[in-house]
Protein backbone atom coordinates (compact mmCIF):
# COMPACT_ATOMS: atom_id res chain seq x y z
CA UNK A 1 0.00 0.00 0.00
CA UNK A 2 1.06 3.62 -0.65
CA UNK A 3 0.20 5.10 2.48
CA UNK A 4 -1.02 4.66 5.71
CA UNK A 5 -4.72 4.99 6.21
CA UNK A 6 -5.59 7.20 9.72
CA UNK A 7 -9.45 5.53 10.69
CA UNK A 8 -12.43 6.78 9.86
CA UNK A 9 -11.35 10.53 8.45
CA UNK A 10 -13.77 11.15 5.79
CA UNK A 11 -14.25 14.73 6.41
CA UNK A 12 -11.30 16.56 4.84
CA UNK A 13 -10.89 20.18 5.44
CA UNK A 14 -11.97 21.08 1.79
CA UNK A 15 -14.03 17.86 0.41
CA UNK A 16 -16.24 15.27 2.74
CA UNK A 17 -15.38 12.05 1.38
CA UNK A 18 -18.52 10.18 3.30
CA UNK A 19 -21.10 12.79 1.01
CA UNK A 20 -19.62 12.29 -2.38
CA UNK A 21 -19.33 8.73 -1.79
CA UNK A 22 -23.33 8.34 -1.09
CA UNK A 23 -23.55 10.94 -3.83
CA UNK A 24 -22.09 8.82 -6.14
CA UNK A 25 -23.70 5.26 -5.02
CA UNK A 26 -27.04 6.89 -5.24
CA UNK A 27 -26.62 8.27 -8.98
CA UNK A 28 -24.41 5.65 -10.34
CA UNK A 29 -24.73 2.68 -8.48
CA UNK A 30 -28.21 2.38 -7.14
CA UNK A 31 -26.40 2.33 -3.26
CA UNK A 32 -25.42 -1.03 -3.98
CA UNK A 33 -21.72 -0.24 -2.76
CA UNK A 34 -20.40 -1.19 0.63
CA UNK A 35 -17.51 0.36 1.15
CA UNK A 36 -15.47 2.47 3.60
CA UNK A 37 -13.96 5.47 2.08
CA UNK A 38 -11.62 7.68 3.62
CA UNK A 39 -8.63 10.04 3.52
CA UNK A 40 -4.48 8.47 3.06
CA UNK A 41 -2.06 9.97 5.29
CA UNK A 42 0.95 11.84 3.75
CA UNK A 43 3.52 10.56 4.78
CA UNK A 44 5.00 6.81 3.30
CA UNK A 45 3.34 7.74 0.14
CA UNK A 46 5.87 7.58 -2.37
CA UNK A 47 4.91 8.59 -6.03
CA UNK A 48 4.80 6.48 -8.52
CA UNK A 49 6.50 8.00 -12.43
CA UNK A 50 3.68 6.28 -14.79
CA UNK A 51 0.83 5.69 -12.84
CA UNK A 52 -0.14 8.20 -10.18
CA UNK A 53 -2.54 6.64 -7.59
CA UNK A 54 -4.99 9.33 -6.42
CA UNK A 55 -7.27 6.55 -5.24
CA UNK A 56 -7.14 2.93 -4.39
CA UNK A 57 -8.98 0.15 -3.45
CA UNK A 58 -8.66 -2.72 -1.36
CA UNK A 59 -11.39 -5.57 -1.55
CA UNK A 60 -10.14 -7.19 1.66
CA UNK A 61 -11.45 -4.26 3.96
CA UNK A 62 -13.80 -2.84 1.42
CA UNK A 63 -12.13 0.14 1.59
CA UNK A 64 -11.36 2.90 -0.34
CA UNK A 65 -8.75 5.45 0.46
CA UNK A 66 -8.23 9.07 -1.34
CA UNK A 67 -5.03 10.91 -1.36
CA UNK A 68 -4.82 13.32 1.00
CA UNK A 69 -3.40 15.81 -1.63
CA UNK A 70 -6.90 16.01 -3.17
CA UNK A 71 -8.07 17.55 -0.22
CA UNK A 72 -7.41 21.10 -1.10
CA UNK A 73 -9.49 24.36 -2.41
CA UNK A 74 -8.30 24.09 -5.44
CA UNK A 75 -8.98 20.67 -6.48
CA UNK A 76 -12.74 20.69 -8.21
CA UNK A 77 -15.48 18.43 -6.77
CA UNK A 78 -15.92 16.68 -9.91
CA UNK A 79 -12.04 15.22 -9.77
CA UNK A 80 -12.78 13.86 -6.44
CA UNK A 81 -16.20 12.74 -7.63
CA UNK A 82 -14.22 11.15 -10.98
CA UNK A 83 -11.52 9.07 -8.48
CA UNK A 84 -14.33 8.29 -6.13
CA UNK A 85 -16.37 6.44 -8.87
CA UNK A 86 -13.12 4.81 -10.39
CA UNK A 87 -12.80 3.03 -6.98
CA UNK A 88 -16.18 2.12 -6.39
CA UNK A 89 -16.13 0.10 -9.70
CA UNK A 90 -13.42 -2.07 -8.08
CA UNK A 91 -15.96 -3.02 -5.92
CA UNK A 92 -19.01 -3.71 -8.38
CA UNK A 93 -16.38 -5.50 -11.23
CA UNK A 94 -13.36 -6.99 -9.33
CA UNK A 95 -10.15 -8.02 -10.73
CA UNK A 96 -10.57 -11.08 -12.72
CA UNK A 97 -7.97 -14.23 -14.20
CA UNK A 98 -7.44 -14.31 -17.92
CA UNK A 99 -7.31 -17.73 -19.12
CA UNK A 100 -3.69 -16.56 -19.90
CA UNK A 101 -3.10 -16.45 -16.54
CA UNK A 102 -2.51 -12.35 -16.74
CA UNK A 103 -4.50 -10.58 -14.10
CA UNK A 104 -7.22 -8.02 -15.17
CA UNK A 105 -7.77 -5.08 -13.11
CA UNK A 106 -9.71 -2.57 -15.79
CA UNK A 107 -11.46 -5.32 -17.63
CA UNK A 108 -13.72 -4.39 -20.61
CA UNK A 109 -17.22 -4.08 -18.14
CA UNK A 110 -14.87 -2.21 -15.98
CA UNK A 111 -14.24 0.50 -18.98
CA UNK A 112 -17.46 0.94 -20.16
CA UNK A 113 -18.90 1.45 -16.93
CA UNK A 114 -16.30 3.89 -16.44
CA UNK A 115 -17.58 5.85 -19.48
CA UNK A 116 -20.83 6.52 -17.98
CA UNK A 117 -19.37 9.06 -15.40
CA UNK A 118 -20.91 12.11 -16.25
CA UNK A 119 -18.71 14.91 -17.35
CA UNK A 120 -15.26 12.90 -16.95
CA UNK A 121 -13.34 14.88 -19.55
CA UNK A 122 -13.69 18.34 -17.70
CA UNK A 123 -12.10 16.33 -14.40
CA UNK A 124 -9.38 14.41 -17.02
CA UNK A 125 -8.39 18.10 -18.50
CA UNK A 126 -8.02 19.24 -14.83
CA UNK A 127 -6.01 16.49 -13.92
CA UNK A 128 -3.87 16.87 -17.04
CA UNK A 129 -3.29 20.49 -16.64
CA UNK A 130 -2.79 20.38 -12.53
CA UNK A 131 -1.76 16.63 -11.43
CA UNK A 132 2.06 17.67 -10.97
CA UNK A 133 1.46 20.74 -9.25
CA UNK A 134 -0.86 18.67 -7.31
CA UNK A 135 1.57 16.09 -6.07
CA UNK A 136 4.23 18.68 -5.88
ZN1 LIG B 1 -8.33 1.23 -10.82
Amino acid sequence: MAYHVKKSVSKGVYHNLELLYQQINSLYFDNQIEAEITWGRFGTYAPRKRSIRLGSYCSQKKRILIHPAMDQACVPRICLERVIHHEMLHQKFPASKHPSGRRSVHGRQFKSAEQEFKNAELADAWFKDNLKRLLS
